[in-house]
């Protein structure tokens, strides 16, 4: 792993372990008040979130319809949506840029790899590894859109939070399985949103690239990507094994489909008179 990456998981983890004991969803409030967050700003912007160093702590912007100051400790991080402990979360992992009088370290991450940075960051907050193989079950790994959806809800996160972070925690993931989120944008384009994929078959493979378009492969495999009828589809791969593919729908909106292929061995199907 990469200086900076294991750095801030580093970083993310010590947080989790000062804070214990913890439990899901997690209590982004007490995470915040450890990193000296003082007062989170409620407010309409452009943007998600965003953060300021203040006298006497961080001031941390979160995107609302209302526009309300707050003492941090007042917040009830449970009750926010998925998209704001998200970006709560993300904010939290800023300050980990920041040395104990709120100066921002040097040499500092460019803008581009700091944001994936504190992305990554928000994924190990808000699914610590311990809570996670607690919820999967012992000896269990990560291998269905269900699984993906029950961690999810009791998380309170998007399923593409819960991709992206069980892709980065290699024992639980499934040999052979790739599960993906794509979201279909503005213009009919799909675009993938979460990527969690293990094992030989996908590893000589492009990886599917979080933003873009999903590789070639994929359509090749799933019969058809829109179509989100949840019907298992099987295509070759030799040597007597499969990809065994479906497409399931992610949200009401229609606009988030769940891409899951596990590589199966072909079935023998024995003729009876
Ligand atoms: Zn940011």
């Amino acid at each position: 792993m990469p200086l900076w990456q294991s750095q801030i998981s580093s970083a993310a983890q010590f947080l989790i372990r000062q804070c214990a004991p913890l439990r899901f969803p997690i209590d982004l409030t007490k995470l915040a008040v450890k990193r000296g967050i003082t007062q989170i700003h409620f407010r309409p912007m452009p943007c998600d979130g965003a953060i300021g160093a203040a006298a006497d702590g961080f001031v941390v912007q979160l995107s609302s319809d209302k526009d309300q100051r707050v003492p941090c400790v007042a917040v009830d991080s449970t009750a926010l949506s998925p998209r704001q402990r998200f970006t709560l979360a993300h904010e939290i992992g800023h300050t980990f840029f920041y040395d104990g009088a709120r100066r921002a370290v040097r040499p500092h991450p460019n803008a581009r790899l700091l944001e994936s940075l504190c992305n990554q960051a928000a994924r190990i907050l808000l699914l610590p590894e311990f809570l996670v193989e607690r919820e999967i079950g012992v000896g269990r790994r990560f291998n269905s859109i269900e699984m993906a959806r029950d961690l999810a809800s009791s998380a309170v996160v998007s399923p593409e939070v819960v991709l992206n972070r069980l892709d980065g925690i290699e024992h639980l993931k499934e040999t052979d399985y790739a599960l993906l989120s794509l979201r279909l944008r503005d213009g009919g384009m799909l675009i993938t949103t979460g990527v969690c994929l293990h094992g030989g078959a996908f590893s000589t493979l492009p990886r599917p690239a979080l933003h873009a378009p999903p590789p070639r492969w994929v359509a090749s495999i799933v019969a058809d990507l829109q179509s989100s009828v949840g019907v298992i589809h099987r295509s070759a791969l030799g040597d007597g094994w499969e990809f065994a593919s479906r497409c399931v729908p992610g949200n009401r909106a229609g606009d988030l489909v769940f891409v899951e292929i596990r590589v199966e061995m072909v079935a023998v199907r024995v003729a009876v008179d």
